[in-house]
């Protein structure tokens, strides 16, 4: 089978193509068979890849066709997530070329087994989810790259000119304008049970999960803001929440902490380091905490642990290049832009608040709005 997306990069080495990447057949085959998108990378020598009937927004005159050259595409969206996903439908049925390169795709989702609140969608699980994604992004004819990670991205030399993205296997991918949508991570907690646990008990999201313990006993590690909005909005929902703290204070802002004190059905320990969270060996069934001035040794019975100690903006490789928040996260405008002309950014890497897939895939579909209307604005450098 001939993998022509593989043509458009620069490549000292061939990147791995996901299990579950697949190519439908000839170009011209997938161009019939999917969207409006050109559809894939063609090679020089292909000169039937991108018909020039192909009709692309951004031709002028002087360029009837410029995102038909091979190496490059017009829009290069990094992550592959739900903001990924999103920005590539929407720049995809634009009829211009997109590309997708990601570490993984489908992103964090892949690691949630219920999905009860994206609208329309009564329930469904992660791995599900990421799957319609692909699809979906496939069916538009969009070219996946999975399994590969950006490591820097070069801004364009001069108005309307190539953005690079340098990969860590080496090759460069060239585009003119890039999508940034590379997600975050939970900040693990880093006690025995916490990996074994996860999704059986021990979770990291309240608005995701939260419902899912309704009427049982949980515990919220953190004490900021994100912590004690957790222990609030579960204290609604469960029978109990105990807050767990590792300084000698809630660090959260004094309006939640005199709410949460309000509440019947919670108990807070500061100073309080947590050493275990246990199980039965196929659920939660307690966690354990150290008292860090007496040292004593405490174990609750519950049957959820939501850690809440900070989501961590997957954006190393921008520092210096993209300007990035105090928290690490990309700076964007409302409509996506960062201070990189050409460079947008969507989902949990961003400052917008709120990360959720809905708002991650609003996002997302912004980006790739704006992306286009930056193409069809900016002259394409000579
Ligand atoms: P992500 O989903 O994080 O995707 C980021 C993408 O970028 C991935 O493909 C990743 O591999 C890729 N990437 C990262 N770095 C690089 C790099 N350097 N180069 C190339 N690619 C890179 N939200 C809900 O609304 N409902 C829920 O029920 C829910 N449950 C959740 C359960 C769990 C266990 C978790 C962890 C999260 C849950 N969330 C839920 C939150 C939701 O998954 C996120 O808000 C959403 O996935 C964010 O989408 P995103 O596209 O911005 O980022």
């Amino acid at each position: 089978m001939v993998c022509a997306c593989r043509l458009w990069l620069w490549l000292p080495q061939i990147p791995a193509w996901g299990p579950s990447d697949r190519v439908t057949g000839s170009g011209s085959d997938r161009q019939q068979g999917v969207g409006q998108n050109p559809g894939r990378f063609p090679s020089p020598s292909d000169s039937a890849a991108v018909p020039s009937s192909v009709p692309n927004p951004i031709a002028s005159p002087d360029t009837p066709n410029p995102g038909a050259a091979a190496d490059r595409v017009d829009v290069l969206i990094v992550g592959g997530g739900p903001a990924g996903a999103a920005a590539a439908v929407y720049a995809a049925r634009k009829g211009i070329r997109v590309g997708v390169a990601a570490e993984r795709f489908g992103g964090q989702v892949n690691d949630t087994m219920a999905i009860e609140n994206y609208i329309s969608v009564l329930e469904t699980d992660g791995p599900k989810f990421g799957a319609d994604m692909e699809a979906q992004v496939r069916h538009y004819g969009a070219d996946i790259m999975n399994l590969q990670r950006a490591a820097k991205i070069i801004p364009a030399e001069e108005e309307g000119g190539l953005i690079q993205v340098q990969m860590e296997n080496g090759g460069v991918l060239k585009a003119h304008t890039v999508i940034l949508s590379t997600g975050a991570r939970w900040r693990n907690v880093n006690v025995p049970g916490e990996q074994e646990y996860k999704n059986k008990g021990v979770a990291y999201c309240p608005h995701c999960d939260g419902p899912l313990f309704k009427g049982k006993r949980t515990a919220v590690i953190g004490g900021g803001n994100s912590g004690i909005e957790a222990a609030i909005d579960l204290a609604g929902i469960v029978a109990h929440v105990t807050v767990i703290e590792f300084a000698d204070q809630l660090k959260a802002d004094a309006v939640l902490v005199n709410k949460l004190k309000s509440l019947p059905n919670v108990t807070v320990h500061t100073n309080a380091q947590t050493t275990q969270i246990t199980g039965d060996g196929s659920v939660v069934n307690g966690i354990g905490f150290k008292d860090r001035v007496s040292g004593q040794e405490q174990h609750i019975a519950l049957e959820g642990v939501f850690v809440q100690i900070g989501l961590i903006p997957n954006t190393e490789f921008l520092k210096d290049t993209v300007a990035l928040s105090k928290f690490g996260e990309i700076v964007v405008d409302a409509k996506g832009h960062t201070n990189v002309p050409g460079v947008f950014a969507a989902g949990d890497c961003t400052t917008v608040p709120f990360k959720q897939i809905v708002i991650a895939a609003g996002d997302g579909a912004k980006a790739a709005l704006s992306a286009f209307d930056h193409l069809i604005r900016t002259p394409v450098a000579a």
